[in-house]
């Protein structure tokens, strides 16, 4: 693992048009699984780097390809098909390998049916603004 991937980043926000935008990216691409990366400034997240075609299982495989110089990469975010946003065995996996905030948006896609978690696979505060 990128030494640079795993710097302490304290993230406490996420911009709240790039939180729109998710919830209606993972609208359009219901029922299927929308996946990505959350790219932060300072202690924001303000961007989603599209992983075309994949599931949140696949993203560790691929995560390779974007560990660009530079990038930081805050978490993971993935939709759930139904209103659980509960983590599988695969999501936990996933947090434990990159960042600090993974966000879950479960059915019907609007901003209150995500929930942050850390890289343990506890629930955090991530404010929007
Ligand atoms: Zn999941």
């Amino acid at each position: 693992m990128v030494s640079y991937m795993n710097k302490p980043v304290n993230i406490k926000y996420i911009s709240k048009d790039t939180l729109l935008f998710i919830l209606e990216v993972c609208r359009s691409t219901a029922p299927a699984e929308f996946a990505g990366l959350l790219r932060a400034e300072d202690n924001t997240i303000v961007e989603v780097i599209f992983l075309p075609g994949t599931t949140s299982s696949e993203v560790s495989a691929v995560l390779h390809l974007y560990m660009l110089p530079n990038m930081r990469i805050a978490g993971t975010i993935h939709s759930h098909p139904t209103p659980n946003t509960t983590p599988s065995p695969a999501d936990l996996g996933l947090f434990a390998r990159t960042g600090s905030c993974h966000i879950i948006v479960g059915a019907p896609y609007s901003t209150e049916s995500w929930t942050c978690y850390d890289s343990t696979g506890a629930k955090r505060i991530l404010q929007v603004r």
